[in-house]
C-alpha cells in the first residue's frame, strides 16, 4: 500500500483515540450521544481533508489512491464506523453524481458531502423487490406537460417534461430517519425488458408525500425503515443520468457499494483482541476454539485479498461486478463465522474484568450485526449464482 498509507493509518487511529470514546458502538444506538460522536467526528475528518479524500480535487478530494481511500474505510469500520451514515455519501453517492450528474447536481450535491453535512439514503428495495430489484413497483406517473405542436408533425414537449408524480412504497432503507436525501429509483415505463424504463431521482426527504416508519429490529435504531411515498412531485432537474436509463447508475452503485465496507477490518481487530481481553482466562480455551479463531485470522487475510483486488481494478476505472461478488461472499460469510468464534469467546471475556466485558459488548454487537451481513446490499445466495455464471461462461 505504500508509505503514505501506512502514515495515514497512523493518523486515523490518532484521531480515533482521541475523539472516540473505547466504548463507542457505532452512531446508531438507543443513545442519541453517539450520533452526536459521528456527525463531531465527520466534521474533523472533513476540516483535514480526509472525509472524501479519494475524490478528485475539482470535486473538492485530494485526489489521493484508491489505497489511501481502503486505508480510512478498514480503519472507519474496525472502529465502529464513526463516520456514521455518512459513508455512503463518499462510498457510492458522490461517485455517482460525479459520473452522471449534471454540473448543477454535482454543485449542489458534492460539497456538503465533503463537508460531512449531509446523510443520504438509498430507497431501492420495495416488499416485493429485492433480489429480484428491477420488478420493483413505485411509479413515476408523467404529469401532463402542455403539449405543444413543434409545427414538423411531432410534439415539442417529451414525457416527463412537466415532472412527474411518484406513488410507492420503499423498504429497509437503511437511515431514512436521519437522511436529508434519498437516491430513489422508480419505474417511470416500461419497456421491452424490466431492467428498462427506470429511472434515478435525487429527492430530498423533506418533499411533501414521503413518509418515514422506523422498523424495529435487533440491530439497532435507524437501520431499518419503511418509506411511503404519495404523488411525491419530482421534476427533470432531479433526475440523475437519463430518464428510463437508470439501471445502468444502479449496476455501478452497487458495485461500489459492496465493496465498500472493509467488514474484514473489524473481524481482524475483534479476533486480535481476543487474547488480551481474556487475559489469563485464554488459557482456559479449549484448543479447538482457539484453532478455529487462527483460521479466522486467515479467513481475514483472504477476504482483504479479495477486496484489494476489486479496489486493484477500480483503480484503473473498471467495475467488476463478478470480482465484487467473490468478495462480498467471503466476508459477509468471515462476519458470520468469527462472530461465532468470537461470541464463544464472549462469555469467558466478561468474568475477565472492564477491558473483557467492553470487548463482550463489542462482540454482541458485531454478532446482531454479522446475522444481517449475507442479506444487506444483495444476498449471499445471488451473489453465488452471479459468480457462478461468469465462470460457467468463462470454462
Ligand atoms: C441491514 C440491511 C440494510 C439494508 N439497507 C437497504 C437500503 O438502505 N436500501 C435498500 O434499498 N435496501 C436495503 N436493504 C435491502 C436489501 O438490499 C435486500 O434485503 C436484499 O437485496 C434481499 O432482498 P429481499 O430482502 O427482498 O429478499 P428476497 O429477494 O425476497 O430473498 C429472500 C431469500 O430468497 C433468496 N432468493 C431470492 N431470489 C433467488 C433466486 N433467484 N435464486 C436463489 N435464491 C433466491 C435470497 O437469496 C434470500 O435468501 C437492506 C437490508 C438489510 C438486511
Amino acid at each position: 500500500m505504500g508509505e503514505g498509507a501506512t502514515a495515514l493509518r497512523g493518523q486515523l487511529r490518532t484521531m480515533v483515540g482521541e475523539h472516540i470514546p473505547a466504548d463507542f458502538l457505532g452512531a446508531f444506538t438507543e443513545d442519541p450521544a453517539d450520533l452526536e460522536i459521528a456527525q463531531r467526528f465527520c466534521g474533523l475528518l472533513a476540516d483535514r481533508g480526509l472525509l472524501c479524500l479519494a475524490w478528485p480535487e475539482e470535486f473538492g478530494g485530494r485526489s489521493a489512491s484508491v489505497w489511501e481511500q481502503t486505508v480510512v474505510r478498514e480503519e472507519m469500520w474496525a472502529h465502529h464506523e464513526p463516520r456514521g451514515a455518512q459513508y455512503m455519501g463518499i462510498n457510492w453517492v458522490g461517485p455517482a453524481i460525479m459520473r452522471h450528474g449534471t454540473p448543477e447536481q454535482q454543485r449542489r450535491h458534492l460539497p456538503p458531502i465533503t463537508r460531512g453535512e449531509v446523510i443520504w439514503c438509498q430507497g431501492f428495495s420495495e416488499p416485493d423487490a429485492g433480489s429480484d430489484l428491477a420488478s420493483l413497483r413505485t411509479a413515476a406517473r408523467p404529469v401532463e406537460a402542455d403539449v405543444q405542436p413543434d409545427g414538423e408533425g411531432g410534439t415539442a414537449r417529451q414525457a416527463g417534461d412537466g415532472g412527474w408524480l411518484v406513488s410507492g412504497q420503499k423498504i429497509w432503507t437503511s437511515y431514512a430517519t436521519m437522511a436529508q436525501w434519498c437516491f430513489l429509483l422508480a419505474r417511470t415505463s416500461r419497456g421491452a425488458r424490466k431492467q428498462q424504463g427506470l429511472t434515478i431521482f435525487l429527492v430530498p426527504m423533506s418533499r411533501a408525500g414521503i413518509e418515514v416508519r422506523p422498523i424495529r429490529c435487533m440491530i439497532g435504531p435507524h437501520h431499518l425503515n419503511e418509506v411511503f411515498l404519495d404523488e411525491v412531485r419530482v421534476g427533470p432537474a432531479d433526475v440523475l443520468g437519463t430518464v428510463d436509463d437508470g439501471w445502468k447508475v444502479v449496476q455501478e452503485v452497487l458495485a461500489f457499494e459492496r465493496v465498500g465496507i472493509a467488514r474484514y477490518a473489524r473481524c481482524e481487530r475483534l479476533l486480535q483482541a481476543a487474547p488480551s481481553a481474556l487475559g489469563d482466562r485464554w488459557d482456559d480455551l479449549p484448543a479447538e476454539l482457539r484453532g478455529r479463531w487462527a483460521g479466522m485470522l486467515v479467513h481475514c487475510r483472504r477476504a482483504r485479498l479479495l477486496a484489494y483486488r476489486v479496489l486493484a481494478l477500480q483503480s484503473q476505472g473498471r467495475v467488476s461486478p463478478v470480482d465484487t461478488a467473490a468478495y462480498r461472499i467471503a466476508v459477509t460469510k468471515l462476519d458470520q463465522d468469527s462472530a461465532e468464534v468470537l461470541m464463544e469467546m464472549a462469555g469467558l471475556a466478561r468474568l475477565a474484568g472492564a477491558g473483557g466485558r467492553r470487548f463482550s459488548r463489542a462482540v454482541q454487537d458485531h454478532w446482531r450485526y454479522a446475522q444481517a451481513s449475507t442479506v444487506a446490499s444483495g444476498s449471499i445466495e445471488m451473489q453465488r449464482i452471479l459468480l457462478a455464471r461468469a465462470l460457467l461462461a468463462a470454462s
